[in-house]
């Protein structure tokens, strides 16, 4: 086993996106957004707690005089039958009517909580929504969200670090690892999104 590897509840990871790509990254998407809403003073709303170290390294990278960055947090509760889990915004103190509004996340997996965080927001009559995300698994998308800034496109396994999560731990880790396959399997490599 890599002496890098990081033990969390009993399991292993080992790491997956260095520092260096996580951050040069961000350099490229942050340019992307120059380009696309430079005119338009957005409000970067940042998905709370996992975004935020993304956001906290994105936001200082895009040279946007009139760009502003808030804060929200998804609380979750059971119903609505088959869809699962419900995610309610909580914290959302801006007006963002016709404002170009830019939801900062750390990774959308199969997409639910993107999805009903969107139409949450559209009641609000904002200007356009864009989605910025650092990890995106395609594989295990289950509804029709697209995001706009991809990080890394990764494989459905479990990551931790960089502001990722188990059980509350590894957030501070200031890389991404990925789990160790059991069978010694390679995860396949992240791509630039
Ligand atoms: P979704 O609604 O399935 O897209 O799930 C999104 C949320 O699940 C994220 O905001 C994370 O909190 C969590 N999540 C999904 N995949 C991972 C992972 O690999 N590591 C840690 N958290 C994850
Ligand atoms: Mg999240």
């Amino acid at each position: 086993m890599s002496k890098n590897t990081v033990c969390y509840n009993g399991l292993n990871f080992e790491p997956y996106i260095t520092k260096d790509q996580i951050q040069s990254r961000i350099k490229e998407i942050a340019q992307q957004i120059e380009q696309d809403c430079k005119d338009s003073a957005p409000l970067f709303l940042v998905v709370l707690t996992g975004a935020f170290p993304f956001a906290s390294d994105l936001f200082r990278q895009v040279k946007i005089h009139d760009a502003e960055i808030s804060f929200i947090r998804l609380k979750s509760y059971d119903g609505m039958g088959t869809t699962g889990v419900v995610k309610q915004v909580i914290g959302l103190n801006e007006n963002i009517q016709d404002r170009t509004v830019i939801i900062v996340e750390d990774i959308i997996d199969t997409g639910f909580t993107m999805k009903r965080l969107i139409s949450d927001l559209q009641v609000f009559n904002p200007k356009e929504i864009k989605v910025a995300t650092l990890l995106f698994k395609p594989e295990s998308l289950k509804t029709d969200v697209k995001p706009d800034y991809v990080g890394f496109n990764i494989p459905p396994a479990f990551i931790i670090g960089y502001g990722l999560d188990l059980d509350g731990k590894a957030r501070n880790l200031d890389e991404i690892y990925v789990i160790c396959d059991k069978d010694k399997q390679t995860p396949a490599p992240a791509i630039k999104g």
